[in-house]
């Protein structure tokens, strides 16, 4: 029997509708060199229409593809906005990426037009001639274009085009909610990048769940500090959840250090807010050593890579600020779990299930494949890699003719991550497949023992990797960056790690660095660290 409801599409153009007419009064804030720069969201709908005006005249009436090339800021949540809810895709381009992947993915993605901010004229200038479908180039804010000018590329001035056109758009509801509304490339730590395409239901139902008490909690109260960028998987869903809500947006912009994000801290007074264990762990020994007021901050969400205990409860026992572990990817919207505790747990009990990757949603399925293909049980002690199904998360991937196997086990995602899932729904994971070290047919945990590492008062950042050994095929290999004015041996650390771990899982391998190399989204970047240690010997 079908059931008897009406089937209005889930869009984003509702959710622009909703939010810049419901909401018109709540504000997105961009941090500027001057301070903070308000907007409404009213005022965001009208540029929005501009925008949307302007777009059709370039030639934008259907689904092309108009990228952003821009940092968190009131003019990208207008194209955020503005492109899906036009009939086109949005294609948010990652500045973070080297010149040839850039090119490749704006390439792939077939861009047409590329929206830009101003401070970023010089690093589009190095990939913008190989662009090749690349035809309009359209700049926020006042710029020296001459890098660009001989690009072969059409250029606008954002604001002149805004201003040439009415403030009202007849918004275009797709055809089908499944149609294309944006689109993400993994950064692929293997072979090309990979496009991800998200629908308007799939971002409807993500942002729908990132409100909920479960996941981030949002509600109308709230001022976010989105320091997630909009390229890393569309900030994690907090600008439409936000528009959704009537929440501030808080957007930091390329102010993403620690000493301003801080000073926007204690100015913007966010509730709540979002990025990296890195990025937290930059800011965290900045609030250590200066009088900054974080009152107003209650909780922050850290995820795109596993946030080290000692970090989440450097925040809880000297800020007064919870930390909620999110596991996502690129291809689950981002959306996966995320570590609330159970009803009912004590304070103690409570810590334990924080440290976790957490829950997943109702509307997200999972299971653990063993090294075999066959299924574990979610028993919290068998390891097997994560595997996920759901309406946000991706089946396959842009202008691949199938999906390809080594992503999708029958319709599932396989994440590449692994560890343990308890029977009462929480994850934790041990490792991404390629980094956990294999160890004379044993496994080693990398995170865990960087995880207990960075756990030590004299260790800033520590990155394990595995590096070929004669004897056992790969051993442990501790790249330890030491704290500012600190000195700490490796006979030390050892020494601490061995009352933590079991004897056989200690690193033999040693070395103190400055930094820990990072990939374009701010993660260890484990490839660059193997890759210097390759031959297993220490420089
Ligand atoms: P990339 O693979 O380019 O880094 P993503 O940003 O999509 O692209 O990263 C997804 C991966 O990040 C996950 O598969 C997982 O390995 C890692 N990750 C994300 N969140 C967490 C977390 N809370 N704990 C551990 N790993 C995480």
């Amino acid at each position: 029997m079908r059931s008897t409801m009406q089937d209005t599409p889930l869009s984003i153009t509702r959710i622009l509708k909703y939010g810049t007419t419901v909401h018109s009064a709540a504000e997105v804030v961009s941090w500027t060199t001057e301070g903070p720069r308000r907007r409404t969201y009213a005022e965001v709908g009208r540029r929005a229409a501009q925008l949307a005006n302007a777009l059709r005249a370039l030639g934008i009436d259907g689904d092309q593809r108009v990228a952003s090339f821009q940092w968190n800021n009131a003019e990208h949540l207008e194209v955020f906005l503005t492109v899906p809810s036009m009939g086109a895709v949005l294609h948010t381009l990652n500045l973070r990426l080297f010149p040839d992947q850039l090119t490749y993915i704006a390439n792939h993605a077939e861009d047409k037009i590329i929206i830009v901010d101003n401070t970023l004229v010089p690093l589009l200038a190095r990939v913008l001639a190989k662009l090749i479908t690349v035809e309009h180039v359209i700049v926020v804010g006042p710029a020296d274009t001459a890098p660009i000018a001989d690009a072969g590329k059409q250029l606008h001035d954002y604001e002149e085009l805004l201003a040439a056109q009415p403030d009202t758009f007849d918004w275009v509801e797709p055809a089908d909610e499944r149609d294309a509304a944006a689109m993400c490339y993994t950064s692929g730590t293997t072979g090309d990048p990979k496009g991800v395409v998200y629908s308007h239901r799939s971002i409807y139902l993500h942002s729908l769940q990132i409100l909920t008490r479960e996941s981030f909690g949002i509600n109308g109260d709230d001022r976010i500090l989105a320091i997630v960028p909009m390229f890393h998987a569309m900030a994690w869903g907090l600008p439409y959840a936000c528009l959704m809500a009537g929440s501030t947006l808080l957007m930091p912009d390329r102010f993403l250090q620690a000493e301003p994000l801080a000073k926007m801290i204690a100015a913007e007074k966010p509730t709540f807010g979002g990025a990296v264990p890195t990025v937290f762990a930059d800011l965290l020994s900045y609030l250590d050593s200066h009088d900054v007021d974080t009152s107003s901050l209650k909780e922050v969400v850290i995820g795109g890579s596993a946030c080290p205990p000692a970090l989440m409860a450097a925040y809880r026992d000297r800020h007064q600020i919870d930390v909620i572990h999110a596991w996502g990817m690129t291809e689950t919207s981002p959306l996966g779990s995320v570590s609330r505790p159970p009803a009912g747990a004590t304070a103690d009990e409570a810590w334990e299930y924080r440290k976790t990757q957490g829950r997943f949603p109702a509307a997200v399925q999972f299971r653990l494949a063993g090294p075999d293909g066959n299924l574990v049980p979610t028993d919290g002690v068998a390891v097997g890699e994560l595997e996920v199904r759901g309406p946000w998360v991706a089946g396959s991937y842009h202008g691949d003719a199938a999906p390809p196997e080594e992503k999708f086990h029958d319709g599932w995602l396989r994440t590449g991550d692994v560890g343990m899932v308890t029977p009462n729904g929480y994850l934790t994971l041990t490792d991404r497949s390629k980094d956990v070290i294999k160890s004379g047919g044993e496994w080693i945990s990398s995170v865990e023992l960087e995880n207990h590492l960075m756990g030590h008062p004299k260790v800033a950042e520590a990155s394990v990797v595995g590096v070929p050994d004669a004897r056992w095929d790969e051993r442990p290999l501790a790249a330890v960056v030491v704290r500012e004015g600190e000195q700490v041996s490796a006979a030390e650390l050892r020494d601490f790690l061995a009352a933590k771990v079991a004897r056989w899982q200690l690193p033999e391998r040693w070395t103190f660095i400055d930094e820990v190399p990072k990939t374009s989204v701010g993660k260890f970047d484990k490839k660059r660290i193997r890759a210097r240690y390759a031959d297993g010997e220490l420089e």
